[in-house]
C-alpha cells in the first residue's frame, strides 16, 4: 500500500492551513480548505504528482473557501461541501465578517453536497465525512485512518470562534464530544490553522476541552 503524503500549505492573509492528502506520491488525492492563493496550490499539486479527486471544503468561510473556484478550475476537480455551507461556493455565501460575498464555482453542478457517513476514496484509501458544526452550521471534518482535518472546530490549545454567524459553543463541544474524543489519544489532527497537535494532547490539555476530556474517560 503506498504510503498516505500529507502536504501543508499555509495560505492566504489569515494562515489558513491547506492540505494535500494523497495515497502515494505521485498519486491519487483531495484538496483539502484551497482558501487562498490558487497558483500555489495547484503548482504544489502537481509537483507531488498528485491526481485530484476533488476539492473539500471544511466550511464555507472566504479564508477556507477563497480559491475554491480556480483550483477546481485549473485541476478540473469536483467541489464538495455540506449543504450548510454551500451558499459560500454558490454565491450567497457570506465572508468572515458576515458580508455577503460571491465567488467561486461558476460552473453549474460544479458543487457536489456531502454529508456525515460519505465516504470519499482515493487510490486504496477513503476520507470518510463527518458533520461537526459548531464554528458553522455546516462545518464538516474529514477523517483518513487516525487523521483528523477538522477546519475550525479544534486548534492546538483552542477551538474555533462561535461568534460568528450561525455558531453555536454548545454544537461545537458537542461535535468534539461525538467525533474528536471518540477517537484514539495517538490521533492527529489537522486544523484550519496553525500546528497539527494530537486528541490526546487536546483532551488534557486544551483549556476549552479539558472539562470533557475528563467527562469522555
Ligand atoms: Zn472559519
Amino acid at each position: 500500500m503506498p504510503e498516505l503524503i500529507i502536504k501543508t500549505l499555509e495560505v492566504g492573509m489569515l494562515g489558513t492551513s491547506c492540505y494535500l492528502v494523497m495515497d502515494g506520491s505521485p498519486g491519487p488525492g483531495f484538496i483539502i480548505d484551497p482558501g487562498a492563493e490558487a497558483r500555489v496550490i495547484v503548482e504544489v499539486a502537481g509537483s507531488s504528482g498528485m491526481a485530484c479527486r476533488g476539492i473539500l471544503c471544511t466550511h464555507g468561510h472566504m479564508d477556507h473557501v477563497g480559491a475554491v473556484g480556480k483550483v477546481a478550475q485549473a485541476l478540473e476537480a469536483p467541489v464538495y461541501v455540506s449543504e450548510p455551507d454551500s451558499g459560500a461556493l454558490t454565491g450567497h455565501g457570506q465572508g468572515i465578517t458576515g458580508r455577503l460575498t460571491s465567488l467561486a464555482v461558476s460552473k453549474p453542478g460544479g458543487v457536489n453536497i456531502i454529508r456525515g457517513g460519505d465516504t470519499l476514496e482515493f487510490g486504496k484509501r477513503s476520507l470518510s465525512v463527518l458533520e461537526t458544526p459548531g464554528h458553522t452550521p455546516g462545518s464538516v471534518s474529514f477523517l483518513c485512518d487516525d487523521n483528523l482535518f477538522c477546519g475550525d472546530l479544534v486548534f492546538a490549545g483552542s477551538v474555533g470562534r462561535t461568534d460568528l454567524r450561525g455558531g453555536s459553543f454548545a454544537d461545537l463541544l458537542d461535535s468534539v464530544i461525538r467525533h474528536v474524543f471518540t477517537l484514539p489519544d495517538d490521533a492527529v489532527i489537522y486544523p484550519g490553522h496553525g500546528p497539527s497537535t494530537t486528541v490526546g494532547r487536546e483532551r488534557a490539555s486544551n483549556p476549552f476541552l479539558r472539562e470533557l476530556g475528563a467527562r469522555g474517560r
